[in-house]
């Protein structure tokens, strides 16, 4: 059985996410969409809530799982006997930082190698980041992310 893993802060999760999960789901037998649980980048959102938000949104996906996990990606994946990692490119500005982790990640494992699928053009744009950045304002998210997550994202906002 080929089993991947989709890690990500999914901080919050958007509609370019859910697209790679459901692409990716696709060329694999199980998908295990991982949030990586680092309080050191500061998240908007729990990890718990980081997971209902992902079951809710990409839950109808057959083959997906989501969890989370502590600690060296590399690890966690061959914990669980992943054997390949699936990443998002968007622009060249992704693809230098992703470059140097897969191959690091390929010296510690040579059992695991990373997949980089493209961004749809029409998420090309699109991050967790500016999510949060125009609904700190009160602008519409409605193109990022899907409806039912609106309400929670913006009460991460009133003040
Ligand atoms: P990280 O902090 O690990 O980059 P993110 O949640 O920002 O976590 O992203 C997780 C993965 O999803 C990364 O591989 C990223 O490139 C990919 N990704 C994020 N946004 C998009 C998008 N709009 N289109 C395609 N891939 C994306």
């Amino acid at each position: 059985m080929k089993r991947a893993i989709y890690p990500g802060s999914f901080d919050p999760v958007t509609f370019g996410h859910i697209d790679m999960i459901e692409r990716s789901a696709k060329i694999v037998d199980e998908l295990v969409v991982a949030i990586l649980n680092n309080s050191a980048k500061n998240p908007l959102f729990s990890v718990e809530e980081r997971v209902s938000m992902l079951k809710e949104t990409a839950g109808h996906v057959p083959n997906v799982k989501i969890t989370f996990f502590d600690g060296l990606l590399i690890d966690y994946a061959r914990n669980i006997d992943a054997t390949i990692i699936i990443r998002g490119l968007r622009a060249v500005t992704d693809f230098e930082y992703e470059l140097q982790i897969a191959q690091t990640n390929r010296i510690v494992n040579s059992g695991i190698d990373t997949i980089f699928l493209t961004t749809s053009l029409e998420y090309a744009y699109l991050s967790s980041t500016i999510v949060k950045e125009v609904a700190s304002y009160g602008g519409d998210i409605s193109h990022f992310v899907p409806k039912q997550l609106i309400p929670q994202i913006y009460e991460k906002y009133i003040r």
